[in-house]
């Protein structure tokens, strides 16, 4: 008999902690699980599932306007943010009861309480003291708002998620994943809507094409976007509306304004640094390539690490984390050609290198591009693009990379990814046989390389 309370104590119930702690039960570990908030953490919660909710509901302003010129006519329809909103919280209602039903039925112990580690085997949680051979850290993050005057004024996306009605202006400050999601979103929802990003192009780190592309259809789209720019202040209005002052002169005035300036690692506050767990610079745990910290019985996943913040990345962590520890079988994470969608009007999806990216990483490389009209709009009289390109190392014709910019783009590039992850040349891309009429096709009909 083990000598301890449990083979696992995991603090944190969203998508990592709840995959390797049900995972290390079904290998027959003795785990129990502490949440202070919600199952399912950020993602079900305040993340991608609600978000992507929202995102439907945004994307019917285009399809109601599109329909037009396919024979639909009707009144105008009309928006209901409460309707929106109590839908999404009952689904997620549902979800929370799915993940701790499936805990549950994995007999893993339920504590919904705040967890702080004593030293390196023992938890303490709802005023009781756990002993555990191993100990998972799976707190994840939370959205930060830098501190400039009124910044109490600002909301992030977890309030966003939660507004009792929606303003007639927002302003949404940053350029990364949530910050286009959310601009794209309110701008679909109605609302008039004003992108501010310090830099010149969106999405930094991602091919410079789909940044530059995206922010286009955006602009078209209504969002206004101003680049090279940033908050000074915000204060308050008689009226209850913000008036925001950007650095260099000019005002603006909204009933909201959220940023989506990142997410800091929840690691304060949780006997880390007492129990000789080291943290990185930015506050995030250290681990190692199987997840354990610089204490052996404690491990790490998800966002608190700060590496690649993705909820199927956490899961996956997660099951290898329980094959590590309970089924005898070490395994190494593969971060390469990790595919991930950004889910704006239009939606964007990449997998593998860009292009900047490869010959930053030494590869000669060839370019194939694609710029076209979905068909659908050749009668909805849109005027999006959807966007399309391969990078691939010369020599050996591997594709390095595959980025998407249109209508379901992360469906496409999740097929894609498959492809890279075989190791796919060009040349097998070109032998594949089309499915025809589909934006999908382009893919294995690029045959111009792009010369600058
Ligand atoms: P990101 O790191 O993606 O983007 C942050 C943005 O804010 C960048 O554009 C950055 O500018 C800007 N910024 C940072 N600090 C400041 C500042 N002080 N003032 C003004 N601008 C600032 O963070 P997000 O919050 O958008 O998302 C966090 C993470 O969550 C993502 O990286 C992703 O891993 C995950 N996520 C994934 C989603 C998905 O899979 N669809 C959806 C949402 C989130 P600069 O570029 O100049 O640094």
């Amino acid at each position: 008999m083990s000598r301890h309370d449990y083979d696992l104590f995991c603090i944190g119930g969203g998508s990592g902690g709840v995959r390797g702690s049900r995972i290390s039960a079904t290998y027959g570990a003795k785990v129990a699980i502490a949440e202070e908030k919600y199952f399912g953490g950020t993602c079900v919660n305040v993340g991608c599932i609600p978000k992507k909710l929202f995102s439907y509901a945004a994307h019917f302003r285009d399809e109601f306007h599109d329909a037009a010129g396919f024979g639909w006519s009707g009144p105008e329809p009309k928006f209901h943010w409460p309707t929106l909103l109590a839908n999404k919280n009952k689904e997620i209602e549902r979800l929370n009861g799915i993940y701790e039903r499936m805990l549950d039925k994995a007999g893993v112990a339920i504590l919904k309480a705040r967890a702080t580690i004593v030293d390196s085997n023992t938890v303490e949680c709802g005023g009781k003291s756990y002993s555990a051979k191993h100990i998972l850290v799976a707190t994840g993050s939370w959205p930060t708002i830098p501190t400039f005057p009124g910044c109490e004024h600002a909301i992030t996306s977890n309030e966003a998620f939660f507004l009792h009605a929606l303003p007639e202006a927002v302003i949404v400050v940053g350029g990364g994943y949530i910050a286009v999601e959310f601009a794209s979103i309110f701008n679909g929802l109605g609302v008039k809507t004003t992108l501010v990003y310090r830099g010149k192009r969106v999405l930094r780190g991602f091919d410079a094409d789909l940044g530059t592309r995206l922010a286009e259809e955006m602009q078209k789209k209504g969002i206004e976007i101003k680049f090279e720019s940033d908050i000074a202040s915000i204060a308050k209005n008689a009226d209850g509306t913000l008036a925001v002052t950007f650095f260099g002169g000019g005002q603006a005035r909204a009933g909201v304004v959220m940023y989506a300036t990142g997410r800091k690692p929840n690691t304060s506050n949780l006997g880390l640094e007492a129990a000789g767990v080291k943290l990185r610079e930015d506050g995030a745990i250290e681990v190692n390539e199987y997840l354990a910290t610089s204490v052996d019985s404690i491990h790490a996943l998800g966002d608190v690490t700060n590496r690649i913040n993705l909820t199927p990345v956490a899961t996956a962590e997660g099951m290898a984390l329980a094959r590590t520890l309970f089924r005898g079988e070490p395994t190494r994470m593969d971060y390469d050609n990790i595919a991930t969608a950004i889910f704006a009007i239009p939606n964007v999806a990449t997998v593998g290198l860009s292009e900047e990216l490869a010959q930053s990483r030494g590869h000669t490389v060839e370019i194939y591009k694609a710029s076209f009209r979905a068909l659908k709009h050749t009668l909805s009289g849109s005027d999006e693009k959807t966007f399309m390109k391969l990078v691939v190392d010369a020599p050996t014709q591997r594709v390095l990379g595959a980025h998407m910019m249109g209508a379901e783009a992360g469906e496409i590039i999740q097929g894609i990814a498959i492809a890279l992850k075989c190791g796919a040349t060009k040349a097998q891309f070109d032998s594949t046989i089309g499915i025809h009429p589909t934006a999908a096709e382009e893919f294995v009909t690029l045959r111009e390389k792009f010369t600058d």
